[in-house]
């Protein structure tokens, strides 16, 4: 079905989306150094997993078949969290389609 890269999910944001080592407080505590948004941490990962699931179901079909670009749009995934009106079309892709390089 699909495939969406569990990686560093226990250390992003679900809120904010920001991606940092410190927000994972403990092993069952997260506390996003950012927004302050807490969450129990794995309840935090699973929704990071679940909007990644989204994002990427969206970008395919924004893309639509066009994912050289992936690697490139990676890179800039927390900026554009941060501004989303900046280009909210079909270039926001935050690090979904990169399946293997961080696993
Ligand atoms: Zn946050």
């Amino acid at each position: 079905m699909v495939k969406v890269p569990a990686a560093y999910s226990s250390q992003q944001c679900a809120q904010c989306g920001d991606r940092d080592k410190k927000n994972r407080k403990s092993q069952s505590e997260f506390l996003c150094l950012k927004c302050g948004h807490t969450d129990n941490a794995d309840n935090n990962a699973t929704k990071v997993i679940k909007q990644r699931t989204f994002e990427y179901l969206r970008s395919k079909a924004f893309l639509n078949g066009k994912t050289k670009r992936k690697i490139a749009i990676r890179k800039k995934a927390v900026q554009v969290v941060e501004r989303p009106s900046l280009d909210s079309k079909g270039d926001v892709s935050p690090e979904i389609p990169a399946t293997t390089v961080d696993a």
